[in-house]
Parts: structure tokens; C-alpha cells; sequence
């Protein structure tokens, strides 16, 4: 049985990044019917964020990664455990003490970088003999307890999902601390126990964990224990080829919804992020990736994130949604909006914008003028090539052709009503559809005025007209 978990450090909002993370972890773990769950790994007590954790599961329950609740947990409950597995690789000689203090380690690594020689512990206080550790303890020194490498050099390989074939030499690693002086448990040490304890079958993370993955298979093999699968995950470039910055759009997930993006469209989006369905398309529905998706097809070369994509994936699933289902997500989106506005006129204002939305802001910021009064300069009722006198005029004809209709059917009754002005009166399509659309609207760029009549109806549309009329006259 496939388990995945998505093991973030609660540092601060999880970014797009991160949460492609939990996305590929939850996807795999779905396609192969298997479980996702959620591992706080809240060790490092200086970078904490205490409203993180919070963040974290609401950016994945907006997008419906659903985690086995049941299984959740925070490293900082598990001291205990982590203590325990120290102790036995102390005692088995496979790690050890060491006193050495900050100011040392730090004078170490300035003389390495002076030397041109790789940073890193040098193993001081390997030789400490078990009298030495008493005597530092007794005068009240603290320590941390650092892993052994193993002194003969070798290679660690593991066949990573994504990239194959992984090699890397272990004298190039150095006694890496599992249990700092706080008595918290590093990362390393942390999760190694963790993904063992948790029988965590493939440990699916990013690309900068691979330097990490040599240290982890070492304490594997220490505690006698097999290493699940890893998997690391490709870079997120910009379009530039950089690494992804919040310039490119690096920002919180959070921040995607608050600006209109529908969960689904971040799903498909951030999952197209490396991995490849081997087919053209471009478009999935939640319940299709969770069928789909596969670890095999995700690529190693580095993803790039393109706000264009994303735009227009937003755009098609606005596109390809029943206007009521639309309507409540522009109410999950902003609650207010709705707040005293007539459902019907809602419900036809959504079908004229919903062929130009990117995003639900492009709704609530720009949709105005279907439920309140509206304001604009008369000037702007007259079209370039069009003069005052033929402006009112097209009005005048259009509000008496409306008045003799009892309603508006369509948009394009509404367009044929304009058509019969102009051709009746000896008008140019500027003299009246301009002036139109202007009187609806009171923008310079809006949807066809046939459009914003018919969602308008009758009576509303009137009105304006009048209005329009009443300001060229003034
Ligand atoms: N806590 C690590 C992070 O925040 C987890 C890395 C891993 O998945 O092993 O990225």
C-alpha cells in the first residue's frame, strides 16, 4: 500500500512550491489508492511561525488534499521517540557527543573558506573517550550528538523515481548533528524515524533535499532499517529560466485564491508542473488527475511556471462551469458581493462576463454597473467619428424602439433592435451602438451593449437611455 506525507516546516504561508509538494504527494498517493498524511516538522524551534500551521491546512483544504486526520502529527509531541533512537546509536558507537561551541565552529568554517577547503565538522570530538565526556559534562558543557559517518569511504546509490541512477561519494559528508543541545532532533534525524515509524513508501520532496538523501540513507542503515523510495521532485523556473522568485509569481498559494483563482485550476496547474500525462491535454478535472497522475511521467528537468497558462486554464474552467456554479464560487470568493443583489440580475450579469473572465475579480471589480448607479462624463457618449445631434438621435430612436417592446429576449433581439435603428434612421453603427453601451454601462470598455441589455431588461435599460439623453441635452 502506496503512503506518501507532506512534511512541511512551519515557517510562514506555504507558497506555490511548497504546496506543488503535498499536491504530487496527495495525487501519487490517490492514483495508486493509497493514504497522504500531514507531518508537522516543527523541530527547528528559532524559525516557528506560530499561525503556520493554521496556513498550511487551510491551503490544502481550499484545494481538497484531503490528509488521513487520524495520522497527523507534530514532530515537537515526538521528543521522546527521537531521544530514544539517539540513545541506541550512542550506545552502538554509531554517533557521539560533541562540546565544541558555536564560536569554534564558526572560526572552523572561516579558516576552510580561507583554505579554499570544502566547510564542514571536522570531527573533533570523534576521539572524546567516555571519561573526557564526563569530565566536559560535570563542568556543565553542553552538547549536541552528531552522527558517525562511517570511516571507510564508499558510495551511497539509491534509484530515485524521478531521476534514476543517484550516486554520491560519503567522504564528502561530515558528522552531521541529529540531536541539537535543545534536545529537539535535526531535520535528518526527525524524519528518517518518522517515514520509518510512519511506513511512509516513497518519500516525494524537492530537488534540494537530494545533498540531504546520502545522510538519511546512512541513518537507514545504522538503525537497520530499509529507506522507502525517494523521489525529488524538479525545479520551478520562471519563464526566464531562473530560479522561481516572487517577481515570476512565488507567492503564497493563499494568495492565488485572493485574487480569484478557482482551487481547481491550481491543481491542474501545479500538477502539469513537472509532470508530463504523455498526452495534449491540458486541461483536468480534479477526479482526472487523482486517476492519472503519474510519478513515472514526472520529468527532471525544470518546470517552468507560466502566469499566461495559468490565466488561461483559469479562464477555461470559468468557462466550462454552469453559471449557478459559477455564482457560488464568486461567493466563496467574496462572500459580500451577493450580499442584496437581485439573483437574476447576478445570474445574467455572470453570463455576460463569464466569456471574458480570467478570474473571479474580473466579476467582483468589474461588473459594477449591472447593480448600481452609474457615473461618466457625457463627452464619452459620443463615438470618434460621430457628432452630438446624431448621438441623441440614435438614443432617442433606440429608447422609443424599446418602449413599443414589452421585453428583451436576447441579446441578440436586442442587437436586431439597434440594427432597425440604424438602418431605419440613415445611422451609422457608431451613433448608436456606441452611445448605447456607454448609457448601459458608463465605461469606455464593457461588454456589447446588446449583451448588457439583455441582462439589464427592459425597464433598467430605459432608464439609462433616459438618463443618457437627459445629460447630452443639459
Ligand atoms: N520539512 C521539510 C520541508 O519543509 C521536509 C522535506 C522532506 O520532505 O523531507 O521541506
Amino acid at each position: 500500500m502506496v503512503k506518501t506525507r507532506f512534511a512541511p516546516s512551519p515557517t510562514g504561508k506555504p507558497h506555490v512550491g511548497n504546496i506543488r509538494t503535498a499536491i504530487f504527494d496527495y495525487l501519487y498517493a490517490k492514483s495508486q489508492k493509497g493514504q497522504f498524511i500531514l507531518r508537522i516538522e516543527d523541530t527547528d524551534r528559532e524559525r516557528m511561525v506560530p499561525e503556520a500551521v493554521k496556513y498550511i491546512e487551510e491551503s490544502l483544504s481550499w484545494l481538497g488534499l484531503k490528509w488521513n486526520d487520524e495520522e497527523k502529527v507534530h514532530q515537537s509531541d515526538r521528543l521522546k521517540i527521537y531521544n530514544e533512537y539517539t540513545e541506541k546509536l550512542l550506545k552502538e558507537g554509531k554517533a557521539y557527543k560533541c562540546f565544541c561551541t558555536k564560536e569554534r565552529l564558526a572560526e572552523l568554517r572561516e579558516e576552510q573558506i580561507k583554505s579554499k577547503q570544502p566547510p564542514g565538522y571536522d570531527a573533533c570530538c570523534r576521539k572524546l573517550t567516555k571519561e573526557d565526556v564526563e569530565k566536559l559534562e560535570k563542568e556543565g558543557k553542553t552538547s549536541v550528538i552528531r552522527f558517525r559517518i562511517p570511516e571507510k569511504p564508499g558510495e551511497i546509490t539509491w534509484n530515485d523515481t524521478i531521476r534514476g541512477k543517484v550516486t554520491i561519494r560519503t567522504d564528502i559528508q561530515d558528522d552531521f548533528i541529529i540531536l541539537k543541545s535543545d534536545g529537539y532532533p535535526t531535520y535528518h534525524l526527525a524524519s528518517v524515524v518518522d517515514d520509518h515509524l510512519m511506513d511512509i513508501t516513497t518519500v516525494i520532496r524537492a530537488e534540494e533535499w537530494i545533498p540531504s538523501t546520502p545522510k538519511h540513507i546512512l541513518l537507514y542503515q545504522s538503525l537497520g532499517w530499509e529507506h522507502p523510495k525517494f523521489a525529488h521532485m524538479p525545479h520551478i523556473v520562471g519563464k526566464d529560466r531562473s530560479k522561481l522568485s516572487k517577481r515570476h509569481g512565488d507567492t503564497a498559494i493563499m494568495d492565488y485564491r485572493e485574487n480569484g483563482y478557482l482551487a481547481d485550476t491550481m491543481l491542474n496547474f501545479l500538477a502539469l508542473l513537472g509532470w508530463n500525462p504523455g498526452t495534449t491535454q491540458e486541461i483536468f478535472s480534479k477526479e482526472e488527475l487523482e486517476k492519472t497522475f503519474d510519478l513515472k511521467k514526472v520529468g527532471k528537468s525544470p518546470a517552468v511556471f507560466d502566469i499566461e497558462k495559468l490565466n488561461w486554464i483559469n479562464g477555461e474552467k470559468i468557462r466550462a462551469m454552469k453559471v449557478k456554479d459559477l455564482m457560488k464560487k464568486v461567493e466563496d470568493f467574496d462572500s459580500d458581493f451577493l450580499k442584496g443583489k437581485d439573483t437574476a440580475l447576478v445570474e445574467r450579469a455572470l453570463t455576460v462576463m463569464q466569456t471574458r473572465m480570467v478570474t473571479l475579480k474580473d466579476f467582483t471589480e468589474n461588473s459594477n454597473f449591472f447593480f448600481n448607479d452609474i457615473k461618466y462624463s457625457p463627452k464619452l457618449l459620443i463615438f470618434g467619428k460621430s457628432t452630438h445631434d446624431a448621438t441623441l438621435h440614435g438614443l432617442k430612436s433606440v429608447l422609443k424602439a424599446l418602449e413599443s417592446q414589452k421585453t428583451i429576449t436576447s441579446g441578440d433581439s436586442a442587437s436586431d433592435t439597434m440594427k432597425s435603428v440604424v438602418e431605419a434612421e440613415n445611422l451609422s453603427n457608431g451613433d448608436v451602438f456606441w452611445p448605447v453601451r456607454v448609457a448601459l454601462s458608463g465605461q469606455e470598455k464593457s461588454p456589447s451593449p446588446n449583451e448588457i441589455m439583455w441582462a439589464l431588461g427592459r425597464e433598467k435599460s430605459i432608464e439609462r437611455i433616459k438618463t443618457a439623453i437627459k445629460l447630452l441635452e443639459g
